[in-house]
């Protein structure tokens, strides 16, 4: 069969296990078993990709890694991994056999508040040794991930400094609710202390000689429009040029979505039967009527790229403005903080534009027999919060 001749961005999923146990992603409790998890021939099916980020879970607990990346470069031009960064061993390893992979590492703060939000003892030593060691090795391609919450806003900036003084990419997210995250509860609270963090390291970003970290300095821009619940700053073109794939194979426009949109199964079909059969049209025809309106640099890049002149317009006033200004950016430009700063919108109208529904069951995306499996393993006394109701 064809191959699709267009290049697409993928994410490949190829574990739901982790070791960490961040406050934000009940995963850990819903992990896949290995016996289950996207096999080398289904890998080998996938299309030819621009661009694929691997994660998980964590997907360095997989210790067939090596092999999937093999694989991977097979069909696409670069590829990025997301990783907690504790398997400093596996990830060095992996590294001396792809220099020109890239690699990032999620760390949610400074040493005390990343190793509260993670749950990982020594997580933020092991994280920050992993890249410096990366970084010594003469790999390029190396960065921090921070999901920003209340608890660690307050360190984006000495964090980002650290990444800044490292010559490393330093990527940010906002909390989401999804079935990926097994959560439901994601909620920022204080959100001007939030944006007031962010509006400093937009201000950062734009004051850099890279134009990357303008076009950065923009994205966080769009973070805080996401955190006020607004529309998203650009339109979101998942399951037409991007995809993921999860532990099952199952192919999916995103890992935004609350309970798992699937366009088909690898392990059964063909990549083109699936791409181009009508349940991937349906969900298409989902994403056009998404109201989640996620800022996750997964959907954003594309984005970004496609519809260029936005970004780059937003970017060229504030240079422009930073000639006469060491503070280009205000998170007032935003008329909803400025609303919310003025009265004329409660928190709790707010809290009603999030994705946060303490209400709903949360759909784990779980095959049934890892689900009764999950359910086994959690002690008396209740349902966990990543178990369907
Ligand atoms: S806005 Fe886009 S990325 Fe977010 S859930 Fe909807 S389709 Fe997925």
């Amino acid at each position: 069969m064809a191959r699709s001749a267009r290049k697409l961005n993928g994410t490949v999923i190829v574990t739901y296990r982790c070791n960490a146990r961040c406050n934000m992603c009940n995963r850990y409790k819903a992990p896949s078993r290995p016996e289950e998890e996207l096999s080398i021939e289904t890998i080998r099916k996938l299309p030819r990709m621009g661009f694929t980020n691997i994660t998980g879970g964590e997907p360095f607990i997989r210790t067939d890694l090596p092999q999937i990346v093999r694989e991977l470069y097979r069909l696409s031009d670069r590829i990025v991994i997301s990783t907690n960064g504790y398997f400093t061993d596996r990830i060095v390893a992996l590294a001396k056999e792809f220099p020109q992979i890239g690699i990032r590492i999620s760390i949610e703060g400074l040493e005390k508040t990343n190793d509260e939000i993670r749950g990982l003892e020594n997580g933020y030593r092991r994280g920050y040794q992993t890249l410096k060691t990366l970084r010594g090795m003469g790999m390029k391609d190396v960065g921090f991930g921070m999901t920003v919450q209340d608890r660690n806003a307050p360190d984006l900036l000495p964090l980002y400094d650290i990444s800044d003084e490292m010559g490393m990419e330093f990527a940010t997210a906002s909390l989401h609710n999804s079935f990926y995250f097994v959560e439901t509860k994601n909620i920022i609270h204080d959100r001007p202390m939030v944006a007031m963090n962010l509006e400093r390291l937009v201000n950062r970003l734009l004051k850099s000689k890279a134009p990357k970290k303008w076009f950065r300095a923009y994205f966080n821009h769009g973070l805080i429009n996401y955190i006020y619940g607004q529309p998203r700053l650009l339109p979101c073109d998942m399951s037409f040029d991007t995809f993921f794939i999860d532990p099952y194979g199952d192919v999916m426009p995103c890992n935004g979505t609350k309970d798992k949109e699937v366009m088909g199964n690898l392990n059964a079909q063909t990549w083109d039967e699936l791409w181009h059969s009508p349940r991937a049209e349906a969900v298409r025809r989902r994403v056009r009527q998404c109201d989640r309106q996620c800022w996750m640099i997964g959907s954003v890049s594309p984005a970004m790229h496609r519809y260029i002149w936005k970004p780059a317009w937003w970017v060229l006033r504030h240079k422009l403005k930073g000639l006469f200004s060491d503070h280009p950016y205000s998170m007032y430009e935003n008329r909803i903080c400025r609303d919310y700063r003025d009265g004329k919108v409660t928190k709790e109208q707010l809290d009603r534009c999030s994705t946060c529904d303490a209400g709903a069951a949360v759909n784990d995306g779980l095959s049934e027999r890892d689900r009764r499996e999950a359910r086994d393993r959690q002690p008396p006394g209740g349902p966990t919060k990543g178990e369907n109701a």
